[in-house]
């Protein structure tokens, strides 16, 4: 299918600094460059490119349904676009942080896609059961909690296993992207859902004629043969940029301040330090079925501080 234009459909599968691999409906795959600023391209994307010699060039990219950044040392980068539901993978061991769940939760909820939280390690029953119990606010503000066993110490055969079937229904006909820190088992994830990832991660880096592009790059893997699910993985990223975000927008999306801020005196409270405020008293009382843990409303207020800096772009 030809535009009138005369370009060429794909989508994008794969990103090194402003170069990235398209993938052509027919399933072939050749590396594009940007044609400027406006054609830079990020996984996800769908994009209208033209051939020249054997790469090619991106000429366009279709609007996108939603767009997320990360943070790298100093500077925030988009990397990922179009998603339809973020999985933070979190694990029993190492103890995951707070801080960093609820700022991929903000990231999603800011973007409007659900996120869910998988807690792995379920083999290793104490702090399992603590984690689990560390989750329970979250699990009370509606979000979906599933635990996993993704590479158990025993032998245990994994694709038997019930939750595992529910996380493939979850991940059914979805691009999902896959977040968490280091040692929750993402690379164990991936391993499991596409045996030939490393494969895959090979050929782009051939086709780069260079291993050096491929250290950060973000990848989409097909986990089914009729490529209408995918996993979305980002070596080495631990945390997503949230200085697009409008620090008076936070509340928003943190669904247990949110319950309380609709009936606060000031429709544009901040929640920091005004009278009348529905947030700050229930933080003061605990007293209402729906809790604000001080953790969480400690978040707040340290986030909304870093989102009224100047962004560092
Ligand atoms: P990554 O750093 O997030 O990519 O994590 P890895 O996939 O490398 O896993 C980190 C460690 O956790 C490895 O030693 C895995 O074998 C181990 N691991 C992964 N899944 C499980 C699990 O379900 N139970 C237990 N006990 N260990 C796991
Ligand atoms: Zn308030």
């Amino acid at each position: 299918t030809v535009s009138s234009a005369g370009t060429l459909p794909g989508l994008v599968v794969a990103g090194f600094g402003r170069h990235c691999l398209v993938e052509t409906p027919d399933g072939q795959r050749l590396i594009c460059h940007p044609r400027g600023k406006k054609s830079q391209a990020v996984v996800g994307d769908r994009v209208q490119w033209l051939p020249s010699q054997d790469e090619g060039t991106v000429e366009k990219v279709e609007p996108r349904s939603n767009l997320f950044y990360r943070q790298d040392e100093m500077r925030t980068k988009s990397f990922a676009a179009n998603l339809d539901q973020v999985l933070i993978l979190i694990a029993a061991e190492p103890e995951f942080s707070e801080s960093q769940l609820t700022r991929a939760l903000i990231a999603a909820e800011a973007e409007r896609i659900t996120p869910i939280i998988a807690l792995n390690k379920s083999d290793l029953a104490e702090p399992f059961g603590r984690a689990w119990a560390k989750l329970a606010p979250y699990r009370a503000m509606g979000y979906q909690v599933l635990p996993l066993a993704i590479k158990p110490k025993t032998d245990a055969p994994v694709a038997n296993d019930t939750q595992y079937q529910q996380l493939l229904a979850l991940l059914q006909a979805k691009k999902t992207l896959v977040l968490g820190p280091s040692g929750a088992g993402k690379s164990s994830l991936t391993n499991l859902l596409v045996p030939n990832a490393q494969v895959l991660t090979a050929e782009i880096s051939q086709a780069l004629n260079s291993g050096k592009h491929t250290t950060t790059s973000t990848t989409l893997y097909w986990i089914d043969a009729e490529r209408a699910s995918a996993l979305i993985d980002s070596p080495g990223f631990q945390e997503f940029g949230l200085h697009h975000i409008d620090p008076m927008h936070l509340a928003n999306y943190m669904p247990d301040l949110k319950v309380h801020a609709q009936d606060c005196k000031f429709y544009n409270c901040t929640h920091l330090h005004e009278p009348g405020c529905s947030v700050i008293s229930q933080v003061k009382t605990g007293a209402s079925p729906h809790e604000i843990s001080a953790s969480r409303y400690r978040l707040y207020s340290e986030l909304f501080a870093e989102l009224s800096q100047p962004a560092r772009y």
